[in-house]
């Protein structure tokens, strides 16, 4: 493995960094307050080509490989996880799984305009009653001729009232002694009759974010708007993980670094006992922490690039990456306001906002605990990958260009 980046690839980093450093961080504490989306931060995604970045130039997108979407990631969440969770359902989520598992003419219909940013996309899996057990999904999806008629509710969907598509996964199949077996996906079109939507408010994180629940009655998804076959649902969902927990993995780790980057300035700045706080050992045993962190989780998201550009299975690795990352980038935060002191414990610095984002992370695609339920049952042999009828493609370029 070379992690030596590129030309494309580190103008691809500094090219998000400066949107980030120069557009976002200077607003993020005032939406962080309000609980909003900055109003222009999709239409700039868009118009800097980020939300396609990794879609093939033929779909719409930049035609960058998989590590780029990973540097991106990274630089969006040293600035704010929101920017980050938006890249993980647009692209990891929803759009990587139509360009996996999508027709031509799919992928001509949705994937085109999503890459583009002209229509935004989310990832509709969570229930009320179903979070890490899948198979309590409830919304059902009933064929009638060249239709199927949705109805159930969907929860703690991240850009819900932002989305004009959406990845559903709906029961096609009640019967089925598996339940595994009798679910499906579907690109449903949110301004169908019969959806309704609305954000949560009142979160610990990601303030600047959308997050919300959705509504279908009685909704009429054509079956040209299915994903993959019939009972299908459930591969289908976890392999978008595979694709979101990438982005999170890495977007983690820019976290850790922004942590990292506070901590060490700070320590600086600040004098007790006569001296800056970084000649004290203790403190700089919590940033010789950081260090070893950002870099572990930098190393083990690269790798899971570096498989997705070779088109391998990284279930593994990048279950490995997630989980190592999102607990890390915790932990960063908590010892980051520590080192601040009373002034970390106050949104004047950014440690305190890094900490409350920084734990949604730990929840959503996969708690940690499931990730230790993943690792153990690879290493104990309990767990195996089979090839999937549609795996993501391998970066090519001739293809992407
Ligand atoms: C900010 C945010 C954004 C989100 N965005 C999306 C989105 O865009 N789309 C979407 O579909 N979902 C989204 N989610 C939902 C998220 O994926 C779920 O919250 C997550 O899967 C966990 O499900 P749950 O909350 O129902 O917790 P539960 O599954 O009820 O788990 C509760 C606790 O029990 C533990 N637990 C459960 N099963 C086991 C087990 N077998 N062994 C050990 N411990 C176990 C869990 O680790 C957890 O600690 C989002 C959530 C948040 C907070």
């Amino acid at each position: 493995m070379d992690f030596a980046l590129s030309d494309e690839q580190r103008m691809v980093q500094q090219m998000v960094r400066e949107f980030a450093c120069r557009e976002v961080a200077p607003v993020i504490r005032d939406y962080d307050r309000a609980q909003e989306m900055a109003p222009f931060i999709l239409p700039r995604l868009a118009e800097l080509g980020i939300l396609g970045i990794c879609i093939p130039v033929r779909y719409g997108g930049q035609g960058m490989d998989y590590i780029s979407l990973g540097l991106a990631c990274e630089e969006l969440e040293a600035v704010d996880t929101t920017l980050r969770v938006i890249l993980s359902v647009h692209i990891g989520l929803n759009s990587l799984g139509i360009f996996q598992w999508g027709t031509e003419e799919q992928k001509q219909r949705f994937l085109t305009r999503q890459a583009r940013g002209d229509k935004i996309a989310c990832f509709a899996l969570t229930e009320p009653a179903a979070g890490s057990d899948v198979t309590g999904i409830k919304s059902t999806a009933r064929r009638v001729g060249n239709e199927y008629i949705l109805n159930g509710e969907k929860m703690w969907i991240s850009l819900a009232t932002k989305a004009d598509n959406a990845l559903v996964i709906a029961r096609t199949n009640p019967e089925m002694l598996d339940p595994h077996e009798g679910l499906t996906a579907f690109v449903v079109e949110m301004d169908s009759p019969g959806v309704s939507r609305g954000d949560i408010h009142g979160k610990l994180g990601v303030r600047a974010g959308s997050t919300g629940w959705i509504a279908f009655q009685d909704v009429k998804v054509p079956a040209e708007n299915r994903l993959g076959e019939e009972g299908e649902g459930f591969k289908i969902a976890m392999a978008c993980l595979d694709n979101g927990r990438y982005t999170v993995a890495s977007g983690a780790t820019g976290l850790i670094r922004a942590c990292l980057e506070a901590s060490v300035k700070y320590a600086h700045e600040r004098q007790a006992f006569g001296r800056e706080i970084g000649k004290f050992q203790l403190v700089q045993h919590k940033i010789a922490w950081m260090v070893q962190s950002y870099e572990a989780a930098r190393l083990l998201y690269l790798r899971a690039g570096w498989m997705k550009n070779k088109g391998q299975r990284n279930t593994r690795e990048t279950s490995l990456a997630k989980w190592f990352a999102t607990d890390a980038s915790f932990q960063a935060a908590s010892e980051a306001i520590q080192i601040h002191g009373a002034y970390g414990y106050s949104d004047e610095y950014e440690v305190e906002r890094y900490l409350r984002n920084a734990k949604g992370a730990m929840i959503y695609e996969g708690t940690s605990e499931i990730h230790q339920l993943m690792q153990a049952g690879y290493a104990l042999e309990y767990r195996h990958d089979n090839p999937l009828r549609c795996e993501l493609p391998a970066y090519d370029e001739d293809f992407w260009q």
